[in-house]
Order: structure tokens, then sequence, then C-alpha cells
């Protein structure tokens, strides 16, 4: 059988289908709900109809190339039922996805589940015969999803793949990365939490799944991280032919360059693609933000563009671009848009790189003969504010140079400068943390319609 991961996706799929799943088509990156930042999960589809496995998580975004599991864009693969199976079904079906279909061993599997869901453990112990030493109880922040502070919410359970079942049965973290890989999540929706905290019994219980394809693409196709499977390597192999280097006999932080570079394209593509385009707030900002570190790490790497103004996003795209076809249709379609989009952007930016580039030189020089260990919050604000350098670049190559940056002086000049101004229009989401704030905040938008839903179905490619 063959593991690609385009293949990995239909046996997914097919395996659904014949335990009868309806197939529902792949929808935007960008939800319908306009309160919804990014779909970073397929859940939130579910609000209007449709399934979605294209996913951005910028919370993410500093696990890139750093861990071996966690891009910024990624496909989840989910099973959904509303009102008709659940924890039984959901659970059976998911062993036996991962060791029959995929073929995994039983004795690699772990298994997670929410501390007091003694249902879960007796269905994977006593039914399915997974010894209690390879089942783990974690808490709430780890095994139990809800909506926001009200409303539907529930247990969790994961599979985990282990790589070095040598290691052992004690002292077992699962989130030991170099060990455990989480594949398959399974939130088992059964209770509506009410004010006061208490938790209700939901007449209709509902069951949503997310299986990562590249990790499982990963485990299948034997490689040391999602990077180096097919869905993501042909990407890295090409950025490091415009570099002139090697990936394999590349040191570690280059790997890692250039793993960013893989999944912040991907990311970059798609987004364009699903209609985001470069702007300096909401859905427009995180789109920068993701071209301008690529143009950024490209450029550290020694990345030539092989046109007259050197651009290589485009380049990059047309790689991004050749293999979405299994992923979404579309995207081909919107090759000439999605190109014209990366030239100006990344024009536009690499001048202003060049300016603040020198300026920001020089003032971490400066830092350093003072003896300072740190970058005032003036001046990373002048290099923002009046060069348009974003203040995550400056936090990045600072610390390249072991300075960090005032945060918050630079957090009290933008405040100073937003009072002055006076003007009420929307705020810039400056790092990394608003951004994940972002996408917590959307959670809290109430689940509704379940009600009247009764299906099961599964996504498709
Ligand atoms: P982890 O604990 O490894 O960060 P998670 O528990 O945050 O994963 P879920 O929210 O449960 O992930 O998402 C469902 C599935 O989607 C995961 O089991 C995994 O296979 C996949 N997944 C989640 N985040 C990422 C990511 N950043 N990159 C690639 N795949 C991911
Ligand atoms: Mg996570
Ligand atoms: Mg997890
Ligand atoms: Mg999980």
């Amino acid at each position: 059988l063959s593991t690609s991961g385009d293949s990995i996706r239909k046996r997914f799929l097919d395996f659904y289908a014949a335990r009868g799943h309806k197939v529902l088509p792949s929808s935007s990156l960008v939800p319908e709900d306009p309160t919804v930042l990014l779909t970073i999960a397929g859940m939130l589809q579910f609000k209007p109809i449709f399934l979605g496995k294209k996913c951005i998580r910028t919370n993410d975004i500093e696990n890139v190339g750093r861990t071996s599991r966690h891009q910024t864009f990624f496909e989840m693969l989910g099973n959904f039922s509303f009102g008709d199976y659940f924890k039984q079904d959901a659970i059976k079906w998911a062993w036996e996805l991962a060791t029959l279909e995929f073929g995994l061993p039983a004795e690699r599997l772990w298994i997670s589940v929410y501390e007091d869901d003694d249902e879960t453990f007796a269905i994977w112990h006593d039914q399915l015969g997974v010894p209690a030493n390879r089942i783990k109880r974690l808490g709430e922040e780890d095994n139990f999803w809800t909506s926001g502070v009200t409303g539907p919410c529930g247990p969790c359970s994961e599979i985990y793949y282990d790589f070095h079942p040598e290691k052992g049965h004690s002292d077992v973290d699962l989130g030991d990365d170099a060990r455990f890989i989480e594949f398959y999540n399974l939130v088992f929706m059964q209770y509506n939490k009410k004010d006061d905290g208490s938790l209700e019994p939901l007449k209709q219980k509902n069951i949503d799944t997310g299986l990562g394809l590249e990790r499982m693409a990963r485990i299948l196709q034997q490689v040391p991280n999602n990077y180096e499977t097919d869905l993501i390597f042909p990407i890295i192999e090409k950025a490091s032919n415009l570099a002139n280097i090697s990936y394999t006999l590349a040191d570690e932080s280059t790997k890692t360059n250039l793993k960013i570079i893989g999944d912040h394209m991907r990311a970059i593509v798609y987004l364009i693609s699903d209609g985001v385009f470069p702007s300096n707030i909401g859905r427009g900002y995180v789109v920068r933000r993701l071209i301008r570190r690529a143009v950024r790490i490209g450029r550290l790497l020694g990345i030539k563009g092989d046109n007259i103004e050197g651009t290589f996003l485009p380049i990059l795209a047309e790689e991004v671009i050749k293999l979405s076809t299994n992923i979404d249709p579309e995207v081909k379609t919107r090759t000439s848009r999605i190109i014209d989009e990366l030239k100006r952007e990344e024009l536009r930016f690499v001048s202003t790189l060049e300016r603040g580039e020198k300026l920001l030189e020089q003032m971490l020089t400066d830092s350093l003969n003072k003896k300072l260990p740190y970058l005032s919050g003036k001046d990373a604000f002048l290099l923002y504010d009046t060069y348009g350098y974003p203040v995550e670049i400056t936090k990045e190559v600072a610390e390249e140079h072991g300075v960090s940056i005032d945060m918050d002086g630079f957090n009290i000049e933008m405040e100073n400068q937003r009072r002055q101004s006076q003007a009420a229009h929307t705020t810039v989401k400056l790092s990394v943390e608003n951004g994940a704030e972002i996408t917590e905040n959307i959670r809290d938008t109430e689940f509704l319609g379940y009600s009247t839903l009764s299906s099961k179905a599964v996504v498709e490619g």
C-alpha cells in the first residue's frame, strides 16, 4: 500500500466512507463567521455546513522547524458525528484505522484520556485491549475541549505513536517530541457548560476528530519530521537549490530555516488562494507577517531569485501550487493572482528591509558599545513607525545578536502614538502572543444549530 501523503488522505476518506460517512468538500481557510480569524481546526467549519481540513495556527509559529511536528499550515482530516455514533464507535474506528488500515503496530500506540473519563479508559482498555500502562490520564488543559466559557464541551482522547518503545514505561512524558507524536485527537462533545460552571449532559452528543495528515505521513514514510514528508519536502528542496545548499549536509539552524520556509510558503499560498491579501489588519496581517518572515529568512539563507527583480517567493509558490492538486484543486486556477501578489509584496518588503536593516545594525552596535543588553523601546518603535520595519523581525534580529528588546517601552510608544493620533482605526496585531489571543478568543463564540442535525461526515480530499 502506498504511503504518499495523497494516498494517506484517500485511505482515510475511503475508510470512513465505508463506515457510512458522507464525504464533504474541503472549505476555505477563511471561515464564514466574520468574528473568527482563521480556521484553526475542522470543527469551526460546522457552524455553517462545511468541513474544513486546511488549518492555520499562528500560535504554533514559534514551534515551526523547532519541533518535528508543528507547522502553521497543516491538513487535518476529520470524521464527525452529529447525534449519530459516539465514543464507542469513534474509538474503535480510530483504532482500526491506525492499526489495520495504516498498519501501525499496536504496541507502539499510546493513548491519553481525560483524567475523569473512566468510560473512555474502559473502552480502550477492556474492549480494545490497550494495556493500562500505555493509557495516560491528562488534565483539563490537554484533554478537555470547550467552545468557550459556557456552551458545548467534553473530554478528549488522543493517540500517540512511540518512536522509541525501548525506552520503556516509566517516567513517560507524552509531550516528548523526540519520542512521541500525537496524531489523532478525538473530542467527545457530551456536555453543555452552564453559567454557574456546572456540566449538563447534552441530549445530542457529537464527535469531532482531527488526524494530522503530515504527522501520519511522517510516521508511515519513516522520516525524522513532518517537513521531510512528500507533502512539504519538495518546497524545501527547491529553496535549498535556490540557496545553493544541500539540505542533508546543512547544519541544524540552516535546516530549521529551510523548514520555516517550507511551512510559511504553504501557509502563504493557501491564504492568498482563499482570498486573504497582505495588509496591516486581521487576517491580512497574518499573511503579511508570514511573507515577511519567509523573505527575511530566504535572504539570510542566500536564496536568489532567477528573474530581473530577483524575487524568489513566486518561484517557491510555483512549487507549492504543483503540490496542491489533492489538497485544494482551486489553487491552480488562481496561480497568476497568487504570483502577482507575492512579487509585489516581496519587492515592497525588500526595500523596507534594506533601509531598516542598516539602521537596526547601527542601533545594535550602539547598544553593544554601551554594554546595554537590550534595545530601547524608542528605537524599536522608530524602526516600526518610520521605516515600517516589523517589530517581530527587530526582535528576531536583535536576539540573533544576543540583544533583547524593551517591549514594554515599545508598547508605551505605541500607546502614546495611538492616543495622539486619536484615530479610531483598527489596532494592528503585533505579536505571536496576540495572534494566539485572537485565535483563542474566537473560540468563545457559541455553537448553534447542532440540535437539528444528525449526521456523520468525513472531510474530503
Ligand atoms: P500538539 O499537542 O502536538 O501541539 P494538539 O493537541 O495541539 O497537538 P489538536 O488541537 O488536538 O492538536 O489537533 C488535532 C490534530 O491535528 C493533532 O492530533 C495533530 O495530528 C494535528 N496538528 C495539530 N497541530 C498541528 C500543527 N501545528 N502542525 C501539524 N499538525 C498539527
Ligand atoms: Mg498544539
Ligand atoms: Mg496535544
Ligand atoms: Mg490534541
